[in-house]
């Protein structure tokens, strides 16, 4: 049963924010700096301002509502998530997040509560990187990571640049720097998000404490051989890029098996050349995508992938192997790990501890600032699809965690409402 929350009110905010879609009917498609874009701000700025915030678009175009403390020179408790979205996606992904930040505030309000310390909610832009690349750009231009200047040379599909395009937004790009937060500016963040994967639900679980986020690497993998004519080559005579790199292929999702401990492994782009139906391929190129919790076991993963493939070469054949990214696990807050649990727990919740197999906002900020992340379930653990839902109720729950431990983390000690919603 829900104690704070109002589902309600929360699928009145996700269903109102899904009308700006560039694909009405075909799931939602929000890019950054689109039209569709600006109307969802526009709406998000209407919904943070009947919540009794004061809002503001930072230099970038994150919407920033604040809740005034009792000390405003206090580091702001921020509590968000993302509104941008991939192609064709679902409702969920981010903006169940900006509404539990939403959703907290009108808490506040409803429960007449002032925290000592000022709350932001943030609604952040281009986190899935669908049309600048690279994602979670708000974090990291926030914390520092990614440099502003560069924001020139970030095109689109359509060689628009992120700073050609905020300018057609109405912001100024030169000014981008002033969205940066200096360190010690923010008390902690605070991020709930969809599971985007089966196992909450599975287990008739209602909320998941993320503890790290997975270690991950990419690998490009290029086999080379010798073109051919497919008729007048005999077998013998060949050195086929193709057969060499199925020979590995086929090897590779094994490993993650006989691995264990949580390792996930994707080889999810393949590209053939020459391409054509009457020629032997002489260059084979695919991806490896490794995660797992521990960073030895991507590591581990990594190595062996490397041995598979060297075995795949020889008689002509070479294999090369790049190592295009490696991100070590990003372990966030105990501290509010373990608040988050112990508030799920004094809620009735049914909870556990979990690795986010994802990269979110909160991986990036936990470099930053003490960060939490809280899952709800995500239905037959689908994401980034139209059929992506999360019941309401469930999304409320998760919520409640989130306005508990805000209260704890801004208001004094005893001050927390102990009771649900007053009557009103
Ligand atoms: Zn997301």
């Amino acid at each position: 049963m829900t104690r704070f929350a109002d589902p309600q009110r929360i699928r009145s905010l996700i269903e109102g924010l899904d009308a700006f879609t560039a694909t009405p009917g075909r799931g939602t498609t929000r890019l950054t700096y689109s039209p569709q874009f600006r109307a969802a701000s526009d709406y998000l700025r209407a919904q943070m301002e009947s919540a009794g915030l004061s809002v503001r678009e930072d230099a970038i175009g994150n919407l920033v509502g604040r809740l005034e403390g009792r000390d405003p020179g206090l580091a702001p408790l921020l509590i968000g998530s993302h509104f941008d979205s991939v192609p064709n996606g679902g409702k969920f992904d981010g903006p169940a997040g900006v509404a539990a930040g939403i959703e907290t505030a009108f808490l506040f309000r409803d429960h007449g509560l002032t925290p000592e310390r000022p709350i932001e909610i943030i609604a952040m832009i281009e986190e899935e990187g669908t049309r600048f690349g690279g994602g979670l750009v708000a974090s990291r231009i926030l914390t520092g990571e990614l440099d502003t200047a560069s924001l020139g040379s970030l095109p689109d599909d359509d060689g628009i640049t992120m700073a050609q395009a905020m300018a057609a937004y109405g912001l100024d790009p030169a000014q981008a720097g002033r969205a940066v937060r200096q360190p010690g500016s923010v008390h902690a963040f605070l991020e709930l998000h969809i599971e985007q994967g089966p196992v909450l639900e599975a287990q008739g679980e209602d909320v998941g404490i993320v503890e790290r986020i997975v270690g991950m690497a990419q690998l490009k993998v290029t086999f080379r051989g010798q073109a051919g004519h497919a008729g007048t080559t005999p077998m013998t005579a060949r050195c086929d890029a193709l057969v060499g790199a199925v020979a590995a292929l086929s090897r590779l999702p094994g490993l993650a098996y006989a691995m264990g401990r949580d390792a996930v492994l994707t080889v999810g782009k393949l590209e053939v050349r020459p391409g054509g139906a009457n020629v032997i391929p002489d260059r084979v190129t695919f991806t490896i995508d490794i995660r797992a919790p521990a960073e030895e076991v991507v590591r581990e993963l990594i190595g062996q992938c490397r041995a598979v493939i060297g075995q795949a070469g020889g008689n002509g054949l070479t294999a090369e192997v790049e190592e295009q990214m490696f991100v070590a696990p990003t372990p966030l807050s105990p501290e509010l790990h373990d608040r988050l649990l112990r508030n799920a727990g004094q809620l009735g919740l049914k909870s556990r501890t979990m690795v986010s197999g994802a990269g979110h906002d909160a991986m990036i900020l936990a470099g930053f600032a003490p960060t939490g992340l809280v899952f709800v379930p995500s239905h037959k653990g689908i994401s980034h699809a139209p059929e992506e839902w999360t019941d309401y109720g469930q999304l409320a729950r998760g919520i409640d965690v989130i306005f508990t431990s805000a209260c704890e983390l801004t208001l004094p000690a005893g001050q927390a409402p102990a009771s649900p919603r007053p009557a009103s």
